[in-house]
């Protein structure tokens, strides 16, 4: 068996919040031989955020799932909507899995215990697995002093998920290859959303499996150019006539219902609604806070069939941050 050096941890517990995604453009092209598509995506990572802490415990990485609260919607809504049921809390929780991959690439004997509440809708499309993994990356190397050079931690986020990247990085970015591969979109706007929140998740192999269905697995990625022009755009309306997600009609397929949550969004008086990623999470762009949050009472007034639900939230915001390290 490999030896581990000692390590020294000066920390005795950190603390990280790292925000969810939601795709402005998703463009999916063809099927690889690895099985993953190509993407041309632009992520925009918003103030939904879940948040690790990370303290020394027994020899390995225990995981306890915590209550999600409320203050991890920015804006204070109340997250009782959040089910946090389907969340692994042994090895194939990202956060577990990105924990050891982390002590594996530093030769540090994990001996660590997570706590985990999550903010972030889950199987949500909003890449909340991606976001904890991201944490814990974050989250290890403070505890564990290693300052990881960044471009090693991207490698190590890379290999764990497609998404795991932009979760560190944050704010607007271009995603290709698998998503993995960031180039940063910087801008002045702050934009405001209201997230409508499924009371049952979708899984994202399904979503892309049924893609592959309706138009073959050849079709090329839709262009993301008019996204990041309208990113540069003051005015949100540019923003919201350019949204795309290549995903949306087979999300639309699976979950026929969800046709009613868009058009009860934009009913609502927002500018534009769209499928957060994979989905079944419906994003509606809103002109200012205040519109937001009318758009938002409004919604859940309207009390539409499979929303649990309904969120404001603004972007873009950093990515996973130490917020406490004693
Ligand atoms: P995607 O990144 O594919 O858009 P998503 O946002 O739709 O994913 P996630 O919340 O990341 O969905 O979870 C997808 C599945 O991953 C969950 O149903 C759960 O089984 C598993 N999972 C593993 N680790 C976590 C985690 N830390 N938080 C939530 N789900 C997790």
């Amino acid at each position: 068996m490999e030896e581990y050096p000692l390590t020294v941890q000066s920390r005795s517990v950190v603390r990280v919040r790292v925000p969810a995604k939601i795709n402005l453009h998703l463009g999916v092209g063809p099927l690889r031989d690895d099985n993953f598509h190509d993407l041309a995506t632009v992520f925009h990572a918003v103030s939904l955020s879940d948040e690790l802490t990370l303290e020394p415990g027994p020899p390995g990485v225990r995981l306890i799932l915590d209550e999600p609260a409320v203050d991890l919607s920015a804006e204070g809504a109340p997250t009782d909507g959040i089910r946090t049921d389907g969340v692994p809390t042994d090895a194939r929780n990202l956060a577990v899995r990105a924990l050891y991959a982390l002590a594996d690439a530093a030769k540090v004997e994990p001996a660590v215990t997570i706590r985990l509440r999550k903010g972030i809708p889950v199987a949500g499309g909003m890449a909340g697995g991606s976001a904890d993994a991201a944490a814990a990356l974050v989250a290890g190397d403070a505890l564990w002093n290693l300052a990881t050079p960044a471009e090693r931690l991207h490698t190590i986020a890379a290999d764990l998920g497609s998404d795991v990247p932009f979760a560190l990085h944050g704010g607007d970015a271009l995603g290709t290859g698998r998503g993995e591969r960031l180039t940063p979109l910087t801008h002045p706007y702050r934009r405001h959303w209201v997230l409508a929140v499924a009371g049952k998740g979708l899984s994202t192999p399904a979503v892309y499996a049924e893609t592959d269905r309706l138009r073959g697995t050849d079709a090329d990625a839709s262009d993301p150019a008019a996204v990041i022009k309208a990113l540069d755009d003051p005015d949100p309306a540019a923003l919201a006539d350019a949204l795309c997600n290549d995903l949306q009609a087979a999300t639309l397929s699976l979950r026929p219902e969800l046709a009613d949550v868009l058009t009860a969004g934009t009913a609502a008086g927002a500018l534009a609604g769209i499928v957060s990623g994979s989905g079944p999470t419906c994003a509606f762009l809103a002109v200012d806070a205040d519109h937001s949050a009318q758009i938002a009472d409004r919604l859940r007034a309207a009390a539409v069939p499979g929303v649990s639900a309904v969120l404001v939230a603004h972007g873009s915001v950093d990515g996973a941050r130490l917020t406490v390290e004693d």
